[in-house]
Formats: structure tokens, sequence, C-alpha cells
């Protein structure tokens, strides 16, 4: 770090101990950057560098969100960790900031971060760059699919990355054709565990990218999600007895900020309704998740010759032009995302104020995991689900149960203050 910047450091930072019990204001809003609850640590406290300090600042990140507090002590501490906590409340910057802390650069891996799609990878590269802005010496590399392998191989060659986030498939590739050592690695990095861990194919592979790194190394894994099943084997890749935070009573899983509505109709009532939902709410962004790549290509359509100019995302388009989608949307310019389940998880697009579920989802935690696109951080959030048959109904059921929300029938009129922020 220059002088310079330390300079800047020791005077610009406003000191939060004096305004640490931070919360919701009258009407209860709680604004993003201003975490709404009783706020015990401070960034300050913990320790962290002048450079983190100012990316923080930079980032106005003010204070700490619940689980920083939880988890960021733990995790600079070196603990493995198990962490379960509402989507969109800072989990990323929990272990980001950990690993720019501890992080002794050389030339050798030294985190080691993994997740399930592409656009997340690019996601949390993309924070690692924001919070490393006044670390220049780290070198952040992202790898997945859908990219010729050989540019990773050169990426490779050139210079060795100190932290590494990727697709299983990809790394696995780029660690068994000997491109990438990960025998150096220091710690390692589950993110949307759960997913990582369900489906045995893709477990496998994350196992065999695991058995590549050192048996001494911390790591972590994080979901908004973890069932009881996936915690025991979460388990198995950490030391014996890992801090583990779980928000065990899933009602604590809903996010309170969010209104949740849904509207009963048959599948051919769903255009029209779209339409009138879009031309009485206000709304920043809004995303609409969709069951198939054709209905998502459909009503994209539809939506771009209605007047809605919208973007689609699904599985099978080029990686190129994925990312190109996401990055248009993500810098505002289209308000509306036509979705499959690809981007139901992780993917934080910070303006988005309305989720609608045109096709209900299969199961209860991709609803959860949906509908907390919107909403992020604290900010206010609507969602609106349409149901068109007794399988929907039955998911809508248990999603009222498991996560004691009350998903009302939509009423003919919505107070825009209810679920937009000022
Ligand atoms: P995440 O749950 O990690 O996807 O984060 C959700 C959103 O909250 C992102 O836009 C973050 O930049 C933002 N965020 C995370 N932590 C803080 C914080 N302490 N203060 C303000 N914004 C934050």
């Amino acid at each position: 770090m220059s002088a310079e910047v330390a300079k800047v450091a020791e005077e610009e930072f406003v000191d939060y101990e004096e305004d640490q019990a931070v919360v919701a204001d009258a009407a209860g809003d709680a604004k993003k950057g201003s975490y709404a609850g009783v706020v015990s640590t401070g960034f300050r406290e913990m320790l962290l560098k002048a450079p983190l300090m100012n990316a923080l600042q930079d980032c106005s990140f003010e204070h700490p969100s619940e689980v920083q507090q939880e988890c960021l002590p733990q995790a600079l501490y070196g603990s493995d960790l198990i962490c379960q906590a509402k989507a969109g409340t800072g989990k990323t910057a929990v272990f980001v900031l950990a690993t720019l802390q501890l992080i002794e650069p050389d030339d050798k891996v030294d985190t080691l971060v993994m997740c399930h799609t592409r656009e997340l990878a690019y996601q949390i590269c993309r924070e690692y760059l924001r919070f490393a802005k006044y670390m220049p010496e780290i070198r952040v590399h992202v790898y997945f699919g859908g990219i010729p392998v050989q540019k990773h191989k050169d990426m490779l060659k050139s210079a060795t990355p100190h932290i590494v986030i990727g697709t299983p498939g990809r790394v696995l590739q780029l660690v068994t054709e000997k491109d990438l050592d990960l025998s150096s690695v220091k710690r390692v990095i589950f993110d949307e565990c759960d997913s990582l861990l369900k489906e045995v194919d893709m477990r496998s592979v994350v196992q065999q990218v695991f058995q590549q790194t050192p048996h001494n190394k911390q790591v972590m894994l994080f979901s908004a999600t973890i069932p009881k099943e996936i915690r025991a084997v979460a388990r198995l890749f950490t030391a014996p007895n890992p801090i583990e935070l779980y928000v065990d009573d899933e009602s604590k899983l809903t996010l309170h900020g969010l209104l949740q509505f849904y509207v009963e109709l048959s599948d051919e009532q769903k255009n029209r309704k779209l339409n009138e939902l879009l031309d009485s709410l206000e709304f920043n962004q809004v995303i609409i998740f969709v069951s198939s790549v054709s209905r998502c290509q459909a009503l994209n359509k539809f939506l771009n010759e209605f007047g809605f100019p919208s973007i689609a995302m699904y599985g099978g388009l080029a990686q190129e032009e994925r990312l190109k989608r996401y990055n248009d949307f993500k810098e505002y310019k289209a308000r509306f995302l036509v979705s499959t389940d690809i981007f139901g998880r992780g993917v934080d697009f910070e303006r988005v104020n309305i989720v609608i579920n045109y096709d209900m989802s299969k199961d209860a935690d991709t609803y959860l995991h949906r509908v907390g696109r919107s909403g992020r951080f604290g900010t206010k959030g609507l969602s609106v689900t349409l149901i068109s048959s007794d399988e929907d109904k039955e998911v809508l059921k248990q999603v009222q149960e498991r996560f004691s929300v009350d998903v009302k029938p939509m009423p003919e009129k919505i107070e825009i203050s209810t679920y937009m922020s000022a």
C-alpha cells in the first residue's frame, strides 16, 4: 500500500463506533447500505487492513450486515465455516473480505472459490476486483465452461493467479491437464454449496477438485438454503467441528422487506395478466421466471412486441452472449429479464424490486431463491406468483408451511410505498 493511500485511510475513515446502534428508520425502512438492525461490531473493529477499508468506503458499505457480523470474525480467524443465511444479505463479502485480508500473495494459488453457474463465478470475480481495488498485486482469475479452454490455459501460463473462481467442470479440466496447480491452496470456498453438493455428478467433480488441494486449509461453505442432508455432506469437506451458522428456523429465511402475492389463473390467461401487472406496478427492474427455454424465448418475444424491452436468459446461449446479457441487465440497459432458473440463485441485480413467477418453481427452495432476487440487502420488493395447476398450488403450500410466510392473493391495488424504496 502506498503512503498516500495509508494517509487517506487514516483521514477519511469514519469512526463507526459512535453510531453502532443503527436501527431501521421510523417507517421501518432499511435503505441499501444502511443495514437495519442493531449493529454491534463495525468493520473497523474487525481490524481489516487499510486497502480493504478504503474499498469498503468506495462501495459505501458502512456497517456490516448480520451475516457479516456473525461470520466475518470467524472467517478472519481462519475457522472452517458452514453458513446459511438469507439471500442478498451480504454473504459474498464475508469470504471476499476474509480471503483478501488473510492472503499473503506469492506465486501460488491462495484461494479457490467454486460455484455452480458461470454468471455467479463472474459476479464473485467482480466482487473480488471491487474489494481488491487498492491491492494491485493480487491477481484474480475466473474460469468457466463455454469459453475456449486454451484461453484459460494461456492465462495460467502468463501468470499464476492468487485467487481462482470457477465452476467445477472447467476447474477440474485445468487441474487434470496440469495447467492449474492447487497444491498450495490455503482457502477453499463453496458458494451456493447446496447446488454444488446436491447432484451426485456435480458433487463428484467438486470432490475431485477438492482432492487436489492440501489437507491443511480453511474451508467455508455458504448458501441461503442448506437442507439437513446437505449439512452432513458439507461437513465431510471441513475440519471436524466447523463453525456452523444456520438460520434454523426456516421462517427466518423469509425476506422481510418483500411483499409476496399470488394470482390463480389458467395458463392461457398469463400473458394478459403479466401485461396488466407491468402496466399497473411501479418498478426499477423486473425479473420474470419461467419453467423452460422455449417458454423463455416465447415470453421474451411477446414482451418485446408489447413494448416491454426485455432480455432473455437461459442455459443454451453461447457463453459470451450470456455474459453480455448479464452485463446489459446489470447496467440497466433493459428493465425486464425473462429467465429460467439459471438466474434463480446467487446473482445480484441490485435494482430489481419485482420478481414475477410467470411459472411457479418446481420446489419451495427454488421459490425462496428466486424471490430473493428482489428486496436485496434490506431493500423493499414485491413478488407475484402465477398459479395455474394443482402442482403449483402444492409448491405454494410448501412455501407457506416451511417459511411461515403468508403469500396472499394479489389485491386489486397495492400501495407503491410498500414495495418500492423511496
Ligand atoms: P450478497 O448477498 O453477497 O449477494 O450481497 C447482496 C448485496 O448487498 C450486494 O449488492 C452487496 O454489494 C450488498 N452488500 C453486502 N454487504 C453490504 C454492506 N455491509 N453494506 C452495504 N451493502 C452491502
